[in-house]
């Protein structure tokens, strides 16, 4: 492993896929950075472009091998270019990647990222494909979550906790590409935080496929999540401890009442859902009922108050009924969440629902379901926004908003989205990252608009390690 060289080439990353891909993307940088290479967003210029690739869902797939033929003219024009293919989708389509695209360079697992460089380096001395592919961690080489990082925001930041998944939800393709729920150690999680503190971080999102079996693998008995919650609220310099996401079935009393009084953690829970009716949650394995689900979502709101709640719900699984669906709605209204990531089934090559002998849902059907399940959410999570309007937030400013430069955008702690003027009196030349208050004046299903009110400044290093090593 070399993390020393001078190679001044120039490298792209295409991401795909969820917040865990972005945060490898990241060590993916940070690998290539060490080596003294620099990152570009044109890929015309890029020495080495990387594919993060994921295989959640079939729109997925189709755009990375479309993004991949975009590259072949590239590559013929630019000789000694190389391009590196990881994620999921390299974990699990290996040979198909290479069959149809055989001027990829590098084929690399989800735990061979430290070893993204060199791989590189042995295909270009060796001049065929590199593939290294490790089901698990790799004990030869450094930890995965110890090398250099370029972190993508100076105020937030990504901490995976965990790896893999124990669980077998019919629908999804993470057990079998990420393999067995790896927990990373809590002095280790103690430490990237109080590090990341360090350089000017003051918003952490803890990631694992299931939050709450964090730490099973250690212990062997008890999860370990609430003991983590409290651990990192004791690190100096974190104002905000986010977490995604964690499985209903899991989510327990001791997890809630961390949330509650580590006054760090955000009143924020976003908690799969899937579907609301008995039938199809058992056909997608998910180890709860419509009830047990609102059982868990009133011991969450009875433990902590002002909670925001989000979710994921799939419309059309196949054998869903209208009376299947009705009950999805009748779930989601009487949790009232304050936003959803709704999805169309697809069915994921080598899953069980894949094999299902059960009828798919007809398209036309699945699209006036989606509509129907957006006007619950959105009335829900309106309902939930007006109760906002007339009080003053605390925001984590982002940066201007992208549709209106006028406004500012930033996030409250139950993370909700707030458009917000600024006075003279608060110009300042780099925003982004400081805490405002903000009054909320008006408000849409999807968002708050305000005035800012007051503004509290962050002590920040900017000069400090926009490469950060564990
Ligand atoms: S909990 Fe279920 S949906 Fe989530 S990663 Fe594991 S198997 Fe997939």
């Amino acid at each position: 492993m070399n993390f020393s060289t001078s190679d001044s080439r120039k490298y792209a990353i295409w991401t795909f896929g969820c917040q865990m891909n972005l945060n490898d993307s990241e060590r993916i940088a940070g690998v290539l950075e060490s080596r003294g290479m620099i990152r570009t967003q044109d890929v015309e210029l890029a020495d080495i472009v990387v594919i993060n690739t994921c295989c959640i869902r079939e729109n997925a797939d189709n755009k990375f091998y479309g993004s991949l033929s975009r590259l072949k003219p590239i590559k013929d024009g630019r000789p000694g270019m190389q391009i590196a293919v990881g994620g999921c989708l390299a974990q699990k389509d290996r040979e198909e990647i290479i069959r149809r695209s055989p001027y990829v360079d590098v084929l690399f697992g989800t735990h061979n990222i430290p070893r993204v460089a060199d791989l590189l380096d042995q295909a270009l001395s060796t001049g065929g494909h590199v593939v290294e592919i490790l089901e698990g961690p790799d004990e030869e080489s450094p930890n995965a979550f110890q090398i250099p990082t370029v972190r993508s925001s100076l105020h937030s930041s990504w901490v995976t906790i965990q790896t893999g998944c124990n669980n077998s939800c019919s629908f999804c393709i993470v057990p079998s590409v990420r393999g067995k729920e790896v927990s990373r150690p809590m002095e280790e999680i103690k430490a990237e935080v109080t590090q990341l503190a360090k350089t000017g971080v003051t918003e952490i999102t803890l990631l694992g496929q299931n939050v709450n079996s964090y730490g099973r693998d250690i212990t062997k008995r008890s999860p370990l999540f609430a003991e983590l919650l409290y651990e990192l609220g004791a690190v100096s310099g974190i104002r905000r401890i986010r977490f995604t996401s964690p499985h209903p079935k899991d989510f327990r009393l001791e997890t809630a009442l961390a949330m509650a009084q580590v006054p760090q953690v955000c009143e924020q829970l976003h908690l799969p859902m899937q579907s609301g009716s008995d039938h199809i949650l058992a056909k997608m394995r998910r180890g709860y009922t419509g009830q047990r689900y609102l059982e868990k979502v009133a011991m969450a709101r009875s433990a902590i108050a002002d909670l925001a709640l989000t979710t994921d719900i799939i419309v059309g699984f196949p054998g869903e009924t209208e009376e299947d669906f009705e009950d999805t709605l009748k779930v989601a209204s009487q949790a009232r969440f304050d936003g959803a990531f709704t999805f169309i089934f697809s069915a994921r090559p080598g899953t069980r629902a894949e094999k299902m002998n059960e009828s798919y849902v007809d398209p036309e059907v699945i699209s006036e379901r989606f509509e129907r399940l957006k006007i619950v959410i959105d009335r829900s999570s309106h309902q939930s926004n007006l109760v906002r309007v007339g009080k003053v937030e605390e925001v984590l400013i982002e940066g201007p908003s992208k549709k209106n430069p006028e406004y500012l955008t930033g996030r409250t702690r139950q993370n909700k989205l707030v458009h917000f003027g600024v006075d003279a009196e608060f110009a300042c030349e780099d925003i982004g990252g400081h805490y405002g208050s903000v009054a909320i004046e008006s408000c849409s299903p999807h968002f708050l608009r305000g005035t800012l009110v007051s503004l509290q400044t962050q002590p920040r290093n900017r000069k400090s390690l926009p490469i950060l090593v564990g």
